[in-house]
């Protein structure tokens, strides 16, 4: 099966309808394996597209499908800094942001940034994820060998690059992930600890919230209430950051879809669709899609929390 660089659109909790572009579309290996990825499976491909080809797809899939979009999410793969030509990119896409109007927005998790005022001049958010569960930072980011950096380090660094770029503090938003492997009442330890080098080292002007609303690599991950949700925005909210609950909208972004079955694949290897998305994304097609790629092995059924998702086989 074709794997794609431009995915969705997604029916985002935090970005609203985004179609997902994947510069690297698994032509490089990702150094991290983060307990949160939303990719359930490792894939690799040979095929490696050009700033230009990609401006291309992104723009024909906004035409051909008539998408009406908020957000363009630069993040698939492997970090979006490891794409050589991503300065080059981004300027492309914001001529192309310019003209339907979308926001322009970058997941990072900093380990590889470069070209930083390049980026932030052309972005309008790069979005840090920042992981908190009951789990250790290595168990949560779980770091290649080679890249050597312990949880001190990687915070440090982090640090420094933002205080280093403080004019682009609005810009830079940090993606509050929080979920949960044992009982709720277990993860209060590790919340506050990780909220206080959020707020203290981190030192961040804004954070979107929120917990798992679909599988995640590690499957062991479940979502945390409402009430955790709360206590970290009010903890952030004290501190002057401000602080956005992201939850579930309506999917309202119906696409038009010519080509359901490679979409919907190149959807599903990015993150895991539940049966009503999938209706309300690519309609009927893309039940017929997803029935087909199932009958062929490519895709398979779960349940996780009661409900049914479709994931890539393999
Ligand atoms: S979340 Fe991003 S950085 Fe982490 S393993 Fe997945 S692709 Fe790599």
């Amino acid at each position: 099966m074709r794997l794609e660089p431009v995915y969705g659109p997604h029916p985002s909790r935090c970005f609203g309808s985004s179609l997902g572009l994947d510069p690297l579309n698994f032509t490089v290996k990702c150094p991290l394996s983060c307990a949160f990825c939303p990719i359930p499976v490792k894939k690799s491909s040979l095929k490696k597209y050009s700033p230009g080809e990609l401006e291309m797809l992104v723009e024909e899939s906004i035409s051909e499908r008539e998408l009406r979009l908020e957000t363009l999410y630069i993040d698939g793969s492997a970090d979006p800094f490891l794409y050589d030509e991503l300065p080059e990119l981004l300027g492309k896409l914001k001529s192309l942001a310019g003209k339907y109007g979308f926001k322009l927005a970058l997941k990072t998790n900093m380990y590889f940034a470069r070209a930083l005022s390049t980026v932030l001049e052309a972005v309008d958010l790069l979005v840090v994820p920042f992981y908190i569960a009951d789990l250790e930072w290595s168990t949560m980011y779980s770091p290649a060998h080679n890249l050597n950096l312990s949880a001190g380090e990687y915070y440090s660094r982090l640090a420094s690059i933002l205080s280093e770029y403080k004019s682009y503090a609005d810009k830079i938003v940090f993606d509050v992930y929080v979920g949960r492997v044992g009982l709720e009442s277990n993860l209060s330890a590790y919340l506050d600890e990780y909220v206080h080098i959020l707020l203290y080292k981190l030192r961040p002007r804004k954070g979107f919230i929120k917990t798992l609303d679909r599988p995640v690599r590690n499957f062991d991950l479940k979502p945390v209430s409402k009430s955790v949700l709360g206590r970290i925005s009010e903890k952030l909210v004290e501190e002057g950051v401000e602080a956005v609950e992201c939850s579930r909208k309506s999917i309202g972004v119906k696409a038009k879809s010519k080509r359901a079955f490679i979409e919907v694949y190149n959807h599903i290897i990015r993150k895991p669709l539940r049966t009503t998305e999938i209706t309300g994304l690519y309609g009927d097609y893309g039940i017929i899609a997803i029935e087909s790629l199932v009958s062929r092995k490519l895709a398979r059924k779960i349940i996780w929390e009661n409900e049914l998702f479709y994931i890539p086989s393999g």
